[in-house]
């Protein structure tokens, strides 16, 4: 095994070498040693890719299609697109040159920022968050400035963002906002966005959107998105791992006006060149014919939630009403204390659950954990029983 040269030790990006390792990933890492453990600390479908989609993939490769694609993205797939978000939202993009196709919405998270973001620009970030986007925003020297929305229900409200931009936010260059939300399942309604956009627009800002879990929404709920209201200053972020079951295929995409897209684009081939074709055929394959699959997953997820929410209610949970995604963020009944990290750890250890410490989402996730219902029915029932035992043995 080669060892590094010692004259190299200071080779790696500084900015990177800073950044602390995920959190989340090292107390999973942490509890998964636990005999016998129910992790509900997984934010990954535990569903299978549809049929249809696996076999569009392989009749690819059969195919020999294995030259490379354009940068942007295949047309059929980049046309199949704009037409979803035209039927789901009402929103016009260009497929040609308004829509970029990557790896995985991270690489879609990757792209945008790099091509938006200088170092030293301020990025606002409303909290708790799936943690990703600090690392991302930091390596490439720019600052996330957190904005806790605990005390609004885990929403971000027009003057709690007027009121920072007037302050710690002063000067920030744009905002991203996950809706549905990770971790706290939170959806932003329609009346809403259109006040955010009003803020966001007054103060010249630019927006992203991570709507990755825009299908997964349950009960009276809608999925709205930001490009509904400002298109000329947003920028779209999804993919298919979560309502396709596509974790590991690896696909995402933006869409965003023209003149941004250009940029992304050229950002698009040096990063990656292009998406593997196979993986966009079958991604072609999943919206035009797959309209019914992410009807089946919300069917599933939403049987689920509702037995998770019920059960955990009763044990003294407080939730922040989860209206998407596969995430319950729940605070953590009075009688354990406040301290999540301590209380997902003895959860660990003695009832051989696992859950997330709220904290690790950022500001605001203090005294909550975050519970993935992306799990089959009979590891929910079985982890529910042992939460119930768990806070029973403690007086
Ligand atoms: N955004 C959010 C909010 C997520 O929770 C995740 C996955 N955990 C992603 C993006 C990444 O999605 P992908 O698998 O498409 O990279």
């Amino acid at each position: 095994m080669p060892k590094l040269a010692s004259d190299l030790s200071s080779v790696i990006n500084h900015r990177l070498n800073e950044l602390t390792p995920s959190r989340i990933r090292s107390f999973d890492q942490q509890i998964s040693s636990i005999p016998n453990i129910i992790k509900l600390t997984i934010g990954e479908p535990d569903l299978d890719t549809p049929e249809h989609i696996k076999q569009a993939a392989i009749n690819d490769i059969k195919a020999n299609d294995s030259h490379y694609a354009p940068q942007s993205g295949k047309p059929e797939l980049k046309e199949a697109i704009a037409n979803y978000l035209k039927r789901s939202l009402g929103v016009d993009y260009n497929p040609e040159s308004e829509i970029c196709v990557t790896v995985g919405a991270t690489g879609a998270l990757n792209n945008v920022f790099m091509s938006i973001l200088n170092p030293g620009d301020k990025i606002l970030v409303p909290t708790p968050v799936w943690a990703l986007y600090f690392q991302l925003i930091k390596v490439i020297g720019a600052i996330p400035i957190q904005i806790d929305t605990s005390k609004d229900g885990f929403i971000l409200t027009p003057d709690h963002l007027q009121e920072v931009l007037e302050n710690e936010g002063k000067g920030a260059k744009a905002i991203i906002l996950t809706d549905p939300s990770n971790p706290t399942g939170r959806v932003y309604h329609a009346e809403l966005l259109e006040q955010l956009a009003h803020v966001i627009t007054k103060n010249h800002l630019f927006s992203i959107t991570d709507e990755i879990y825009g299908e997964l929404v349950y009960g009276n709920n809608q999925h709205h998105s930001l490009s509904q209201y400002i298109p000329e200053r947003n920028i779209l972020i999804s993919g298919f791992s979560k309502a396709y079951a596509m974790t590991g295929w690896r696909l995402g995409y933006i869409a965003a006006p023209n003149q941004i897209m250009k940029s992304i684009i050229k950002m698009n081939s040096y990063l990656i060149t292009s998406v593997t074709n196979n993986v966009q055929v079958a991604a072609t394959e999943a919206l035009t014919n797959g309209q019914n699959d992410p009807i089946n997953a919300r069917k599933v997820y939403e049987k689920r939630l509702n037995f998770m929410k019920s059960g955990l209610e009763k044990l003294g949970f407080e939730l922040a009403t989860p209206q998407g995604a596969f995430y319950i963020f729940a605070k953590i009944p009075k009688k354990f204390g406040q301290d999540d990290v301590t209380f997902a750890t003895e959860l660990a250890k003695k009832a051989h659950v696992g859950v997330t410490p709220g904290r690790y989402f950022g500001k605001g996730g203090q005294g909550y954990v975050r519970m993935s219902y992306a799990s089959s029915t009979k590891n929910l029932k079985e982890a529910l029983k042992r939460i119930t035992d768990f806070l029973n043995s403690i007086e």
